[in-house]
């Protein structure tokens, strides 16, 4: 689904991203961890093109996304993005949240909307709690629906970027169930963290990035225990 090739991202002469060579395949549930600073929001952030890469080649769904004439926003709507924060509006309840981009960006009739948004959050076992407001909901219910609302919009691939920093050991497990459960149902999703936890809970394979390099993917088991990489040995060392 996304082919990345020596992907180079530079902030003027600092070097984020140095080479990053990435798939993601139609259902892959891939974690991507690295320390603070690793550049793997930059790396996120490149995919959906908020930033420009420097270098490199990106290919999603068989089309080149760096060529001058992409649809950017075409790109941005078959890609769901997940935050930290959860970014939800404040002031709209759970189900005018989910299906506030469905009526400007997809332009569904109201009935249209309402019903999409509520099987989503039906789906994430979110559903009863669709009248609330975000300032009711635990740090995991909102996580749940932010997911709701990125999973709305039918993308190809849903980005997580730190889902569960925000979140408890508890709601942490919350979450990686739910990402687990989409999982099974044939989500491809792409998750950065630096959480050994839910690395640990949705993934048996993590592609470790440190320097603006992919040094390694193998088992979280693997990378945790007994890896000659020294890099490696110390962000688990620090973080187990
Ligand atoms: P964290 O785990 O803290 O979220 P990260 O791995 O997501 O870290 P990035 O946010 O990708 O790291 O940042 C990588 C580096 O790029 C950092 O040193 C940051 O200061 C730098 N950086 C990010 N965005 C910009 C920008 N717009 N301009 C200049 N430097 C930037
Ligand atoms: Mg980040």
């Amino acid at each position: 689904l996304i082919e990345v090739r020596d992907l180079v991202k530079k902030f003027g002469d600092q070097v984020i991203l140095n080479g990053v060579n990435l798939d993601i395949y139609e259902g892959d549930l891939k974690v991507v961890m690295g320390s603070s600073g690793s550049g793997k929001s930059t790396l996120l952030r490149c995919l959906n093109r908020l930033e420009e890469p420097t270098g490199g080649k990106i290919v999603f769904r068989g089309e080149n996304i760096m060529a001058a004439d992409v649809d950017v926003r075409a790109l941005r709507q078959s890609i769901g993005f997940v935050f930290q924060q959860f970014a939800l509006y404040r002031h709209l309840s759970v189900l005018e949240n989910v299906t506030l981009a469905l009526r400007k960006l997809k332009k569904l009739p109201a009935a249209e909307a309402k019903d999409k948004a509520l099987a989503e959050l039906e789906r994430l076992n979110m559903a009863s709690h669709a009248g609330k407001y975000p300032s009711q909901l635990s740090g995991g219910q909102k996580q749940r629906v932010a997911i709701a609302r990125a999973l709305a919009m039918d993308p190809a691939v849903v980005f997580f970027d730190e889902p569960t920093s925000a979140l408890d050991p508890l709601m942490t497990r919350e979450v990686a169930d739910m990402m687990n459960r989409l999982h099974d149902e044939g989500v491809t999703m792409l998750c950065v963290t630096h959480d050994l936890k839910l690395a640990g809970q949705i993934s048996d394979k993590v592609v470790f990035l440190d320097k603006g390099v992919v040094r390694a993917e193998a088992s979280i088991e693997t990378l945790s225990q007994d890896h000659a990489d020294e890099r490696i040995r110390a962000f688990f060392g620090r973080e187990a």
